[in-house]
């Protein structure tokens, strides 16, 4: 599983970190880093949460990749 985070079209709402912190976080830039590495399998495991990211951020600045 791979997560990419648009930031040019991140607002930096937050929404991401909500749903899980261990993934995402607002950077002083006010916009979302994913935190684990590619294919890491700590990303399968919270896969539920990267698609509630995905389909949740109000600007489709996130993309899950892989299952
Ligand atoms: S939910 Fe989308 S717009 Fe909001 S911080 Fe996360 S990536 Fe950025």
């Amino acid at each position: 599983v791979k997560v990419r985070v648009d930031i040019n079209r991140c607002e930096g709402t937050g929404y991401c970190e909500a749903i899980n912190d261990h993934v995402f976080a607002l950077t002083d830039q006010g916009v979302a880093e994913v935190l684990i590495p590619d294919d890491d399998t700590r990303l399968k495991a919270c896969a539920a949460d990267l698609r509630e990211a995905e389909s949740l951020c109000p600007t489709g600045a996130i993309t899950v990749i892989g299952d």
